[in-house]
């Protein structure tokens, strides 16, 4: 398929991102954005979008905001640590979106990601947990940037969206452990959190537990992807009043 790779600020066009979608089969639209001038970004942006039709976009920091103000229709996005606060003026993403954020970014908070989403009306699940930091250039982050583009490029769902036919659940639920840990961030005291998981109870739950480190309550949701990984979203509480 064809995607549309807006780069970050100060990236060099043809960075590890790009590259890897291009090794892995896909046409890959790369345009050298302007660094200072925002609006002359988008339109750099909104040029080539217009002249190809990509099937996705790929937004990485402030190449997510730009992505986010573009006029794209009904054209997915795949936002990487979108920095939609520090440039333009667009604060919400269509449906067909996917955003991969580090809890640990220290440049871009993950909390911003959450917030775009509750903007946006998106279910969780639309926000993957992945990566060490800022960059999202580990093993683990390019290839969930690569499903998430395949997914949403191939026009289908988010595969645990679908509550009427529950394909997904029931194909994998056969030869998956039951039992499993996973971590989380604490996002009040940044303390990761390891805790036991019973997927026997599905693999989407949704529950409140106190911090073991700073008790101050947390909502986890978690749910298993397409690869049988484990993935855990803390949020403070009273956020979602
Ligand atoms: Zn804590």
């Amino acid at each position: 398929m064809q995607i549309l790779f807006l780069h970050g600020w100060n990236s060099a066009v043809g960075g590890i991102k790009p590259t890897f979608l291009k090794t892995s089969g896909h046409t890959v639209l790369n345009p050298a954005l302007d660094h200072d001038d925002f609006p002359a970004a988008v339109a750099q942006g909104q040029q080539i979008f217009d002249a190809h039709q990509p099937d996705v976009i790929v937004g990485s920091s402030r190449g997510g905001a730009v992505a986010m103000n573009l006029t794209t229709g009904p054209t997915p996005l795949v936002l990487l640590c979108p920095a939609w606060k520090n440039w333009g003026t667009t604060d919400r993403i269509a449906a067909s979106s996917i955003v991969l954020h580090s809890p640990d970014d220290d440049v871009i908070p993950y909390h911003d990601s959450v917030e775009l989403l509750r903007n946006s009306g998106l279910p969780p699940e639309s926000l993957i947990a992945v990566g060490q930091d800022h960059r999202l250039a580990d093993d683990e982050s390019l290839s969930v940037m690569l499903w998430s583009c395949e997914l949403l490029g191939s026009g289908r769902p988010l595969p645990w969206i679908d509550p009427d036919t529950n394909l997904w659940e029931a194909e994998n639920n056969s030869d998956r452990p039951t039992h499993s840990e996973a971590s989380y961030v604490c996002d009040a005291c940044g303390e990761e959190i390891v805790v036991p998981v019973d997927l026997s109870e599905g693999s989407r739950q949704t529950y409140v537990e106190d911090c073991p480190v700073c008790c101050r309550a947390n909502l986890i949701s978690l749910h298993v992807d397409d690869d049988g990984r484990l993935r855990i979203i803390a949020e403070p509480e009273q956020d979602q009043g």
